[in-house]
């Protein structure tokens, strides 16, 4: 256990002898304690029967644990740095293989199927928090055969992905994040567990990926873009909302007539409504439009 990558002399022995300097640009706060290394893989169900994709493995913190814990492991690292100390610290692994890509660029899909087969697989990650949106929403709307993402992420933005309606939390991206995975805030994390420390407190959200989608919806588009609109102004009413964000193609009278129809009140705020709420009101525009 001394020997783990995630101890606090074995990441300082690391720096020193690599002459590592952490980018802040690129999200570098290494993991420290391996005990919570462990928490995260389990709650991510990780198994010898599973594999693991990891994004950004940094100094191999969690590469390690998932090596160990996983059947297989594929890692995207962007820092070119890194991969002479990846190779260093991950040596007494033999089921471990790291790119050096950028997640967002990256042909998933591709190597996904060429390194895991028809294995069920999981992404567990501690992300680099200047990107977990676009990186999360890239993985979701990719339709990747994956079973479920673990990640460490800023514990706001957890929240705010888990969110139900009627929270201060709840919002366009609880939606857009739900309407894919089931979500929930598994753990929090204290800033000492970090090397650097971040400024923001940390989390664990859990995603377990639906089969089907939660709700019957005839557009995407135009429902996450009635969405968008429902939240853009917090504290205004949906009727509110909706007039300023649709009064180039619906009337006044036409949009109380579409609310009526699906049944949402206009003087409720948009975070009082349900996905399937909003799934309604979406259909009833799409069959007007
Ligand atoms: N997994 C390590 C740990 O827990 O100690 C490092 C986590 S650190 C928060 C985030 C890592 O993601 C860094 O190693 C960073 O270089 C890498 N990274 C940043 N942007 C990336 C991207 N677009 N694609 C792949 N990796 C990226």
């Amino acid at each position: 256990n001394e020997r783990h990558i995630a101890t606090p002399t074995r990441t300082k022995e690391l720096l020193q002898k690599y002459n590592f300097s952490f980018k802040k640009s690129l999200g570098q706060n290494f993991l420290i304690d391996t005990n919570i290394l462990r928490n995260i893989i389990h709650h991510a169900g990780v198994t010898k029967e599973s594999g693991a994709i990891e994004i950004g493995p940094g100094m191999g913190a969690l590469t390690e644990q998932l090596a160990i814990a996983a059947n297989k492991v594929l890692a995207f690292e962007i820092d070119q740095r890194l991969l002479p100390i990846l190779e260093d610290t991950l040596s007494p692994y033999d089921n471990v293989q790291v790119r050096n890509e950028d997640i967002l660029k990256a042909d998933v899909q591709k190597e996904l199927q060429q390194y895991f087969g028809d294995q069920e697989v999981k992404i567990v990650a501690n992300l680099p928090y200047y990107i977990t949106t676009p990186i999360l929403m890239n993985l979701l709307t990719r339709e990747l055969p994956i079973s479920s993402i673990t990640v460490m992420i800023q514990k706001e933005v957890a929240n705010r992905m888990a969110a139900s309606p009627n929270s201060k939390s709840y919002g366009s991206l609880s939606l857009a994040v739900q309407y894919y995975t089931e979500a929930a805030v598994v753990m929090t994390v204290p800033k000492t567990a970090f090397m650097p420390q971040p400024n923001v407190d940390s989390a664990v959200l859990h995603l377990e990926l639906r089969k089907e989608a939660p709700v019957a919806v005839e557009d995407e588009k135009f429902f996450f873009e009635l969405i968008q609109a429902s939240f853009a102004q917090r504290r205004k009413t949906l009727r509110n909302n909706l007039n300023r964000h649709f009064s180039a193609k619906f009337s006044k009278e036409q949009l109380e007539d579409i609310m009526n129809e699906a049944g949402i009140d206009g003087t409720r705020r948009g975070e009082s409504l349900a996905m399937d709420e909003f799934a309604a009101l979406a259909n009833t525009f799409t069959a007007r439009s």
